[in-house]
Formats: C-alpha cells, structure tokens, sequence
C-alpha cells in the first residue's frame, strides 16, 4: 500500500499549530521531531509566527513551497475542518490528527466532517486524538512523546495515547526493540486492519505489537490478521459485557466483547497476550526468535526451584513439560556433576560454570526431541552472570539451528545487564522464569498456527431459497421471532438434523400426528410471545398413548392461557422424541464488530453455570468448528468419561459449521440463534429445540398482515 508510505515513511512534515509557548503540543511535537534527527524537511505552520524553534514558519499550509507528505494537526477541534480543506487543497497525502475533540467527547459529527473533507481530496488520516506517529529508521519522533522507542523490529500500535508514551519509556528499560510506534486514536479513517497490513510490507517491522481496546470494522481486521506474514500480538483491554443484559437469548446472554475478541484472536493468528508485561514479553520473543515448531519444550537450569517455578508456568500456558527421550538425558548428563539430575527440566546443578551451559545448550539444540529451549539461571557467588550469558550465546549461534530460545537469569544488577546483553546479541532475556516461559508459549503459539492447514471455508450445498422464503414471510408479518417449527425448518434447510414434526391444531390433530411420528412423543407450545416454553408448563416430553396426546394437548393449552392470556397460539408442536443423549447448545448472536458469531457448548449446567462456552466468527470451516470442540473444558465428556462411549465430534462440527454458513448468509436478517438443546450421540445429534430471534429494524417498514395469514 504505497499510499501509506507518505503517513508512515514521510519525505516532508508540516506541523500545523506549532505554538511559540513551549508548553503547547504543537511546539512539543515541532522540537521532538527536530531532536529526533529526522532527515526530512519540517515546515511548522502558524499564522501569527513567523519563525519557531529556529525554522521558518509559514503563515498558513498552502505558503509552504514544497510538497507536503503528512500534516500533524495540532490545532483545536473547530478548526481542524478548515485545515484538513487547505491540506486537501495543498496536496497533503496524509493527516495525522493530534487534536482531540471529536467521538471521544461526543463530537461524531465533527469527525465524520474531517474524514469527508479528506476523502473529497484522497487524504488518509490517522486519528483524531492521537500522540502522534515515531518511526525509528527514519529517527523521526512525529508526537508528542518525549522521544523514539528503543530501536529495534516490532511496530507497536496503541489506542491509548497515554498508555503509548508510557511505553515508549518502558521500551528503554525492558529493551524491547521498536520499528514504528503508532497512536491509533479514534480511528476515523484508518484502522487496525489498515496497519496491519501496511506493517505487514514494512521490512523494517517483524512483528505486529496492538493495545487494542476495541476494533472498527472488525471483519476487515480479521482478514489482515489471517493474511499477515508476520506473527501478531495483542493485548485486549476492556471486559464489557456489552448487549449481554438484552440480549434475547441465551447466546446472546454468554457473548460478551471478551469471548469474541477472543475467536477472532484465534482465527487472526493473533497471539493474545494477557497483560502488558505479556505484551512486551511476547513481541520480543516474537521479534528475535522463530517460531517453536513442535510442543517439546527443555528447561536448562542450575536451580531446582526456578526449574519447578518454570515447569508449572509451562502447564499454565499450554507448552507442558515432558520426559526427554534416553539418549538426550545421556548427552545432558555429561554436563553435570553425578548428583545433577539430566531430566527435563535439566538440572546441571548449582555448581555449573560457563562451560556446563555451553555444553548442555549446544547438545540440547542440536537434538531432534528439542523444539524449543529455556534456560534459567540463578546468580551464585561464584560464576559470572556475563560469563555465562557469553556462554549461552555461543553455544545458540554454534548450534546453528533455528529452533527458539528464552532465557530467565534470576539475580542482581550483574545478571540484569548480562541479559540485556543477550536481547542486544538477540536473545530474550527475562527477569522470571514465568516470563520466559510464557514468551516461549507465544512462540508455541505462533507455530501452532502457522502449522495448521489452510481451513477456507468452502460452503455446503443448502436450500437458501426456502430461508429465504420463511424468513420473507416472517418479515411480512412483522414477526421478530420464529417460531420452533419456522426455526427447525430453517435448519433443516441448511443440513442440521431436527427431529420429525408437525403443528396440530387440536387434538385429533395431534392425535394423528403423533400416530404418524410413533410414540414416544413430545409435545411443545407453539406462540411467538412464549420464548421459554418450559416456563409456561408448555412442554411435556414422553408422551407414550392417544389418551396422553390428548391429555397433554389440553393441559399445554391451558397452561399457555394462564401463562399469558394474551398470546397468540398457533398451535401445538408434536414431535419425535429424542432419546437420550449428551446436551449441548449451539447458538449464534450478530456482534456490532465482527457480525454474525456462532458459540458452542456443552448443555444445562455446563452452560448455566460454567459458562463453559467458545465463539468463533463466522463463517468457518469444520476444522475450525473442531478445534472449538476441542477447547471447551467439558470436551473429556465427549470424548467418553467413566464408561461413556465418545459422542459424535465430526457430527457436532458439521452442525456447527453449517450454521456459520447460515447466519452469515442470513447476515441482515438473523440477529440471534439459540439451539438448545442439541442432543448428541454415538452416531449423529438431534437438534431437539430451536429458536431464531429476526433483526427487527427491518421490519418495522412494513406493514404487518393480518395474523390468520400469518400462522
Ligand atoms: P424451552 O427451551 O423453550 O423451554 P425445549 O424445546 O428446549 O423448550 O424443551 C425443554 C426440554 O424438553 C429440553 O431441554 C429437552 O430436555 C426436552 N425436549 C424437548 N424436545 C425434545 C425432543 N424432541 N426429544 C427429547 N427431548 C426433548
Ligand atoms: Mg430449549
């Protein structure tokens, strides 16, 4: 994306608003990116100045006699309309808003203003209310951060200017080293998902570092996340549960901004830090090592108790630790004394010297077993942490492999330095044994994803022309809910499996019916103002004669009387009787980022209680559909516990991923979708309840028929 070459990689810089008072932002930025060493050309602008900080200033944009890459606008809110028109006018290629003023505080009109102005003359923009862009190659500090990041291959983008500058001081002392740093502000134009992409062609960033605190367009975000090339890391603050309390359904009840950010983390390739010190952790081991492709992980130490600390934080992130194979503990052993104890973690003893980590290390890479290493050290009285961090140095470049390594050295002032003496000769370094450890999970992480097949969706032959038509119908009547026939024929249409039906009017009705089906039957209330059927006393299971057809016909319409005297009842729903089998529920709420979504889980308490539930974005492919499964606590109940033969996994995956391809084809008009439950089995699932709750903002434009027209 050439265009963006001109924000990010500027020839020229106008700072529009730079004050003559030390203290305004407008002179700030003006100094910095004359402190910085910026080779390009600066041309601050102000109308009632005529030099500032030893530069000629113009009067007004248009005065300045050259071309002009970016403008840093640094002047109140009400007048950034008119100078993003003179930047238009001017030839600016992009604005770099840093005034505030505008959505944070309300002021949506103000922003849509300048994006329109800048559209009309083809401007980019980044912001409003950012700090600024910093660009380490170019030794250009465009913000109002004190100065450049420590050098270095990762772009950070932040959405929190505060948090940004912050940063940027921290990057000093942890020395993570930094590409680009980006304030992304209110993201009136360009987003996440623009940067992504245009970190993805920069050679000088090898990964993508985000504060997110929550995306635009989050579909677009996604896709630049899926087609980077370069490993990303994100650290999602805010856990609203935003819509939950609304929400019509129970999906919709579980969603949460949380639980979708993290499917579209998943699906991105995205690795999720949990904090900020996860952050900088994870994009320097991202920015330094490869990829771990493989899930054994050693640990090197001369410390049992740094050795137990790293093996629990290494079952805590996902990478656990495993016995290392025969020869290998042979060949560690010949680096320890007798009492050293060459299983994994490799213990070389409190008594170990350069030469011992040399040694195991350089054994330990070239083996097969080993697919990623950490090595720990505690400081003792009589090594010499450089030494040693010399040592570990030596020993990773004479291995000549490419497989990751992190380092913890657990210490004083010396240990401290040695290790930034590792990151400077590029290996992590980290105060703890957690961290390493948890970096190293980042890198399992990233290998994971980049091992996993290409899994497009490619989608199922359907019959969108009968959704199409219940769906059209349903608006027609003004409807905002389907009922559970509606509901199940419209999964049916898309392949899921529900369970033989039909609507009885009354009871000889459902006496037929249910004659037709077999017994055992059950029997469900049919209104589209009774949402909870059980609820109303309108669903009776089990239902094995005539006589009990009829019994129940009567009792569910008087219950549903009494429950609500005013519903309209279509009727009583009798259907075939599932037997028994595991509960799950899947469902689907439309996100106002990433649209549709589809969850799963396993059914009753699992989901009442546990919340024990994954989302993913849809659609999806099964395989995706698979690794949900796979990632709900309760997934031992479906593989077959205390006696239990295994459910059917691939059947739940299909249903899963077929209603993905529903709701994304239904986009506009599926708001929310509860099945629950889906019985499963042996051998294929029944989808025993359904419920579809329609986006209503349609219907309101039509003209409801009369209801008789509309059972
Ligand atoms: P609601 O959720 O509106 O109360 P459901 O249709 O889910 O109503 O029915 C309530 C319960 O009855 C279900 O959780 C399930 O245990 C049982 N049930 C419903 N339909 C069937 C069926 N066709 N076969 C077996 N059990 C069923
Ligand atoms: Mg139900």
């Amino acid at each position: 994306m050439d265009s963006l070459d001109a924000i990010f990689k500027p020839k020229s810089v106008a700072i529009v608003g730079a004050s003559r008072d030390p203290k305004a932002i407008g002179h700030q930025c003006l100094q910095n990116l004359i402190k910085s060493g910026y080779q390009g050309k600066i041309y601050p602008v102000n109308p009632k100045a005529d030099e500032v900080a030893g530069l000629k200033c113009y009067h007004s944009i248009m005065e300045v006699p050259d071309e002009v890459d970016i403008a840093l606008i640094v002047v109140p809110a009400k007048y950034v309309p008119a100078v993003t028109e003179e930047c238009g006018k001017k030839g600016v290629k992009g604005l770099v808003i840093i005034a505030s003023g505008f959505s944070e505080v309300g002021r949506e009109d103000l922003e849509r203003e300048v994006v329109e102005i800048a559209r009309k003359y083809g401007m980019r923009i980044l912001g409003p209310n950012v700090v600024g862009i910093m660009n380490n190659p170019l030794k250009m500090n465009a913000s109002f951060a004190p100065y450049l990041p420590y050098p270095g291959k990762a772009a950070l983008i932040s959405q929190s200017g505060a948090l940004l500058i912050a940063m940027d001081a921290r990057t000093w002392i942890d020395k993570v080293g930094i590409s680009h740093m980006i304030s992304i502000g209110n993201m009136a134009d360009l987003n996440f998902g623009d940067l992504i992409e245009y970190f993805n062609g920069d050679e000088d960033t090898k990964v993508i570092s985000l504060y997110i605190e929550g995306v635009k367009d989050g579909r677009k975000f996604l896709n630049s996340a899926k087609n980077s090339k370069k490993p990303i890391v994100a650290l999602k603050a805010g856990v609203s549960k935003r819509g939950a309390a609304a929400a019509a359904s129970h999906t919709g009840s579980l969603a949460g901004s949380t639980k979708i950010y993290e499917a579209a983390f998943k699906q991105g390739h995205i690795v999720q830090a949990e904090n900020l010190n996860a952050l900088f952790d994870e994009t320097m081991a991202l920015a330094l090592q490869p990829p771990m492709r493989g899930d054994n992980l050693l640990i090197i130490t001369n410390g049992g108790g740094v050795g137990v600390l790293a093996t629990d934080a290494a079952e805590k992130y996902g990478v656990p630790i495993k016995d290392a194979p025969d020869d290998l503990k042979l060949l560690m052993f010949r680096h320890m004394p007798e009492f050293g104890n060459p299983k994994n973690p490799v213990d070389l003893t409190g008594m170990a010297d350069r030469e011992q980590y040399e040694g195991s290390i350089r054994d330990a890479l070239k083996h097969e077993w080993v697919h990623g290493l950490v090595v720990l050290y505690c400081e003792t009285s009589f090594t010499d942490p450089q030494n040693i961090a010399e040592g570990i140095y030596k020993a990773y470049k004479d291995s000549g492999v490419n497989k990751p390594i992190a380092v913890s050295f657990v210490g004083g002032e010396r240990s401290v330095k040695a290790g930034q003496w590792l990151i400077e000769h590029g290996i992590p370094y980290y105060s703890s044994p957690h961290a390493a450890v948890r970096a190293m999970s980042a890198l399992r992480i990233y290998g994971r994803y980049l091992e996993k097949a290409s899994k497009e969706f490619v989608p199922y032959k359907v019959n969108k022309k009968k959704v199409e038509a219940i769906l059209g119908k349903a608006r027609a009547c003004g409807k905002s809910v389907l009922t559970e026939p509606e509901a199940k024929e419209v999964f049916a249409a898309y392949g899921l499996p529900v369970p033989k039906g039909k609507l009885a009017k009354n009871e000889d009705d459902a006496v037929k019916i249910a004659r037709s089906i077999g017994y055992p039957v059950v029997m469900k209330i049919v209104s589209p103002q009774i949402i909870h059927k059980s609820d109303a006393g309108g669903v009776k299971v089990n239902i094995k004669s005539d006589d009990e057809a009829r019994k129940a016909f009567r009792e569910i319409m008087e219950n549903a009387e009494r429950y609500d005297p005013h519903a309209e009842i279509m009727g009583v729903y009798v259907q075939e009787m599932a037997p028994w089998g595991t509960e799950t529920i899947i469902g689907s709420v439309n996100d106002p980022q990433f649209g549709p979504t589809v969850m799963f889980g396993l059914g009753g308490i699992f989901v009442e209680i546990l919340k024990d539930v994954t989302f993913r974005i849809a659609p999806f492919s099964k395989d995706e559909a698979l690794d949900m499964v796979k990632e709900i606590r309760g997934y031992g109940i479906l593989k077959g516990a205390r006696g239990e033969k295994p459910r059917d996994i691939e059947a739940i995956a299909d249903a899963v991923s077929r209603l993905s391809q529903l709701v994304w084809d239904f986009r506009n008009e599926i708001k929310e979708v509860d099945a629950n439950p889906v019985i499963v089995y042996e051998k294929g699932l029944s989808v025993v309840d359904a419920r579809i709750i329609l986006k209503t903002e349609k219907v309101t434009k039509v003209t409801p028929k009369p209801l008789d027209k509309c059972g």
